[in-house]
């Protein structure tokens, strides 16, 4: 099987749709996403339109999607966070806002070889971003490869024959991650519509099961187009200057 894999897509319809022109000239057959539709940029309403056209096989919810949609407060959110997700609540058609307070928690088995979850598999909303974290999930994983999402910053922690590798972000356009046998992978692809390694270009991730092996994928999008309208909806001014430099 190959899955495609998004996450972190946070309303941002150029850097989607740039995506998945891309991966489909590399070829998918189903779709997994992990959380975080919407929350910062401009198009929530056409980015959970083009979701549900994917028609995913797996999808979790984020913690920007709970609040978005009303299920939760934005307690822990910035200021900045949280006037673009109440602006998100606004603006969201009441059949979409009903569609992502319906979203699983995650962790999800896909399958035999994948799980997927939001933060972590232990915490929905947990951040991981040390190798303690990435050990802590690993041990709770119960697949050789969990993906995760919610730290924006692409990541492969490796488990295998007793040793751990972590390997960041690069400046390649595509990178592969071939699993071994018996070992254990906790990989986040990093996020589509709102990167925050120091580089603008929008990530995903495919993931062969035959083959055993994830694609990781960095793509150029408009990102101007996205800035206008963040700008255009009245959005906070600093949403649409990160995106210029993936911060
Ligand atoms: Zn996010």
């Amino acid at each position: 099987m190959r899955y495609l894999v998004l996450t972190d897509i946070h309303a941002n319809l150029e850097a989607l749709e740039t995506c998945l022109v891309d991966a489909t000239g590399r070829g998918f057959a189903e779709t997994l996403v992990l959380g975080d539709l919407v929350g910062y940029g401009a198009d929530p309403n056409a980015v959970v339109e083009r979701i549900q056209s994917l028609h995913p096989t797996a999808i979790v919810r984020g913690n920007h999607d709970k609040v978005a949609c009303g299920l939760e407060q934005a307690e822990g959110f910035n200021a900045v966070a949280k006037s673009a997700a109440k602006w998100t609540l606004d603006v969201l058609k009441p059949a979409y806002r009903q569609w992502l307070a319906a979203l699983p928690e995650g962790p999800i088995d896909v399958d035999d070889t994948v799980e997927i979850c939001h933060g972590s598999p232990f915490d929905e909303d947990a951040y991981i971003f040390d190798e303690l974290d990435a050990v802590r999930a690993l041990k709770v994983s119960n697949r050789p490869l969990c993906l995760f999402g919610h730290t924006h910053y692409p990541v492969t922690f490796e488990l295998s024959n007793d040793a751990f590798d972590t390997v960041g972000s690069t400046a390649a356009a595509q990178t592969q991650v071939q699993m071994t046998p018996g070992g254990k992978y906790l990989i986040n692809p990093g996020s589509v519509g709102q990167p925050r390694d120091g580089d603008p270009r929008a990530a995903y991730a495919i993931v062969d099961t035959n083959a055993r092996r994830v694609e990781l994928y960095r793509i150029r999008y408009a990102v101007e187009e996205a800035q206008t309208k963040v700008i255009n909806a009245g959005l906070p001014d600093v949403l649409a200057q990160r995106l210029a430099v993936g911060r």
